[in-house]
């Protein structure tokens, strides 16, 4: 795996080089790289402190989760610290199998040892002497670099038996996906390591009390976990420097579709959406013009001409009532089929829901196929309302994140676009169109 990465892409830009300080050059980082860089000089750090100074660290520095459920990352790792059980683990979800999200992926290619210096420290800090990274199934190239990275810290002494010659053991294991989406779900994530079906669990318990193989467990995406040594390296006052109050730190946001340079940015979080999209990945591509943007991947909400001003943080895209997800951001111009990216995004449901409860695992196929009769200019009375009734059902009942956010994107496309969703000339029933 040594030597150039190759991607469809090749931007890796932004306003910030915090976490992305290694990325977008073309090379893997090797240990002996990633420590004349300054790495692991952070885990060194932390182990020469008391754990409790780590979380600490943490909670001050406001950071919460960059894999969508935006939850405080120090609160969950302080329960973990407190808990009674001799055994606890950490975990990488490494699943990113959000459509258009890419973030994981070149962090992991250019830079892995970031993640795995990030998860130690992790380990340290809560007691867990054991961590797991799960990677997506399709992130093959990905998965070596990581398998190649965790074998080159553990001949240097960063992993395994008193690691960094502290009295402190650590070890990582690299498990793959096998291609669900739902296995991003930290419980589904669960349940896959231990050899299961990928099924989300019922909450409560949390992970915190009850996680991986039912032992207090600490799960982080891939972007939290490299923000663990920044953290360490400016503290907590430092780190908060950049961002707003409520929503600290850098960001990386992942932005395609038609934009002049499609990419990864790292940015301050506050920057607005308008600046991503013009200033850094370049605009509309020549002779296009805006028409919307899908916030949050499959389970987000569009973006109109009116929200270019928004600012990227947590609060202000609630207020705004658009969802920040893993910083993914889809850019359609005038000439997309706004009918044929829902009636795609239905699929996607249709096809990844798991199926262990009924209200998403029929919610998903019903909305696809009435998506099916809107685009194609089928539809029946009463079309229009079954996908309202259906989206509050699937969205107020599903057990998990995926059936919950299944519908969002529609419920955002119909209060934007009522008028995509009138037929007058709908047929009266199914034998009708025959
Ligand atoms: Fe499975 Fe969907 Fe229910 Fe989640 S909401 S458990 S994906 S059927």
């Amino acid at each position: 795996v040594a030597g150039k990465v190759h991607r469809p892409f090749s931007i890796v830009g932004g306003d910030l080089h915090l976490l992305t300080g290694n990325c977008g050059k073309g090379q893997i980082t090797n240990i002996t790289k990633y420590e004349e860089s300054g790495g692991y000089s952070m885990l060194r750090k932390a182990l020469a402190q008391p754990p409790s100074a780590i979380v600490d660290e943490v909670k001050a520095a406001g950071l919460v989760g960059r894999g969508g459920a935006a939850f405080p990352t120090g609160a969950k790792w302080e329960a973990v610290a407190a808990s009674n059980s001799p055994i606890r683990y950490v975990v990488c979800n490494a699943d990113e199998a959000e459509p258009g999200t890419f973030k994981d992926r070149v962090v992991i290619e250019d830079d892995p040892h970031r993640v795995i210096e990030g998860l130690a420290i992790c380990g340290y800090a809560v007691g867990a002497h054991q961590g797991y990274i799960y990677i997506r199934g399709e992130y093959t190239l990905q998965y070596w670099i990581l398998n190649a990275a965790v074998d080159e810290a553990r001949q240097a002494g960063v992993l395994g038996k008193n690691i960094l010659g502290s009295d402190f053991d650590f070890d990582i294991e690299i498990r793959r996906g096998a291609g669900a989406y739902i296995c991003g779900e930290e419980t589904a994530l669960f349940e896959s390591i231990e050899g299961k079906r990928g099924f989300p669990r019922v909450k409560p318990p949390f992970p915190t009390t009850f996680g991986l193989f039912g032992k207090p467990t600490v799960i982080n995406n891939v972007e939290t976990l490299i923000n663990i040594p920044l953290i360490l390296q400016l503290g907590s006052a430092g780190y908060r420097q950049f961002g707003t109050e409520k929503s600290p730190g850098p960001k990386l946001f992942c932005i395609s579709g038609d934009v002049v340079h499609p990419g990864l940015y790292e940015v301050p979080f506050g920057v607005t959406f308008r600046h991503l999209l013009y200033d850094l990945a370049g605009g509309m591509r020549p002779g296009s013009q805006f028409q919307a943007a899908l916030f949050g991947g499959a389970a987000g909400a569009f973006a109109v001409e009116q929200n270019l001003d928004v600012r990227l943080t947590f609060e202000d895209l609630r207020a705004a009532g658009l969802p920040l997800g893993s910083g993914v951001i889809t850019v359609f111009d005038q000439s997309r089929d706004l009918l044929d990216i829902l009636l795609r995004l239905g699929h996607f449901f249709a096809d990844e829901s798991c199926g262990k409860c009924y209200p998403c695992q029929l919610g998903t196929q019903r909305q696809y196929e009435i998506l099916q009769r809107l685009a194609d200019g089928r539809a029946l009375p009463g079309d229009k309302e079954r996908l309202l009734d259906i989206g509050w059902t699937m969205t107020d009942a599903s057990l998990c994140g995926l059936g919950q956010t299944a519908a969002s994107a529609v419920l955002s496309a119909m209060r934007l676009w009522p008028e995509l969703f009138e037929f007058p000339n709908a047929v009266s029933s199914i034998g009708e169109q025959a």
